[in-house]
């Protein structure tokens, strides 16, 4: 299979539809970016890359780190950490508050804010904010195997300034018990990690280790147990796209995790990890073109999780 070639078709395809989608405008810093951009990039298990479009660019991964974070938390407190946040689909969005009052503070999953925040929460356990900050770009480094990831300040002060309806999921998971840390400080160090700044060169490998059993296939290195990568993958697989994950499972067929800066991680397990990235945005705040460059892709390679 020529997954060069593939790639190259599919941002051929797809260049002359750059702009649509509307790019993310309530963190001003976002509302910045060129929405006219596309890149993609693929890491095999048999360690091989391959990168088309604007796979260089750096972007904004937002959400997508909370799929890092999770993998952290769990590494510290096991499955503990179901006990303060679930693992069922929302049906609503991303920044959604309706659920947490009737379901008391427990936030419906780790991939919407709410349980973002809470797991945030875990990581900080223990740590001073600016610490937590560093095990999380530390990680992302390690992962990526590239020491020149960094944490768009810009960015993170952004939505520090705009950041309300976090502060009230996070106020009202406080109010419940279910932050142990100041909610400033546990915003402080959410804003940072989504403000992680990555290319989808290192986010694909990055995710390698997801589509290699929790092996990094470059190293040989285990990040996660086999089993805790497919638990990980089952939940990107439900709830990584908000109330779109029922779409883009449609669509796609691939355990997927999206993020308002318009990047996608998605996980073709045993075979690859890929990024995507374009900024414009659809209704439920997941990238346009990107789905559609994910659904072209697994299309012509088969990847999907549920067959050709
Ligand atoms: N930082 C964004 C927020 O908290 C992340 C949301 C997203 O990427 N969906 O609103």
């Amino acid at each position: 299979m020529d997954i060069q070639a593939i790639i190259d078709d599919i941002s051929t395809a797809l260049r002359p539809r750059l702009g649509e989608g509307s790019v993310a405008s309530y963190i001003p810093q976002l509302a910045k970016v060129d929405p006219k951009q596309l890149g993609i990039a693929i890491t095999t298990v048999e360690g091989e890359t391959f990168v088309s479009g604007d796979a260089d660019i750096a972007f904004s991964i937002q959400s997508v780190s909370k799929v890092f974070t999770l993998t952290l938390a769990l590494g510290k407190a096991g499955e503990t950490i179901w006990k303060r946040v679930g693992r069922e689909p929302s049906g609503s969005a991303f920044n959604s508050i309706v659920q947490l009052e009737q379901e008391h503070g427990v936030p419906r999953n780790p991939f919407i804010n709410a349980g973002a925040i809470v797991v945030t929460d875990m990581v900080l356990s223990g740590h001073q904010p600016r610490e937590a900050i560093g095990e999380i770009l530390r990680f992302l480094r390690y992962l990526a195997d590239d020491e020149t990831i960094s944490i768009d300040e810009a960015v993170a002060a952004s939505e520090q300034e705009t950041g309300y309806r976090n502060r009230a999921l996070a106020n009202f998971m406080r109010g419940f018990g279910n932050l142990e840390h100041p909610v400033d400080h546990v915003l402080g160090v959410y804003f940072h990690q989504c403000a992680l700044s990555m290319t989808c060169r290192q986010l694909a490998r990055a995710g390698l280790f997801l589509a290699n059993h929790g092996r990094d296939a470059m190293t040989g290195h285990s990040v996660v147990s086999p089993r805790r990568a497919r638990r990980i993958n089952a939940l990107m697989l439900t709830c990584g796209h908000y109330d779109g994950s029922g779409d883009f499972a449609y669509h796609v067929g691939l355990p997927g995790k999206s993020g308002v800066g318009g990047g996608i991680m998605a996980i073709a397990p045993g075979k690859a990890s890929i990024a995507v990235w374009s900024p414009g945005l659809n209704k439920v705040g997941n990238s346009l073109l990107g789905a559609e460059a994910l659904e072209m892709l697994a299309a012509r390679t088969g990847w999907s999780v549920f067959g050709a």
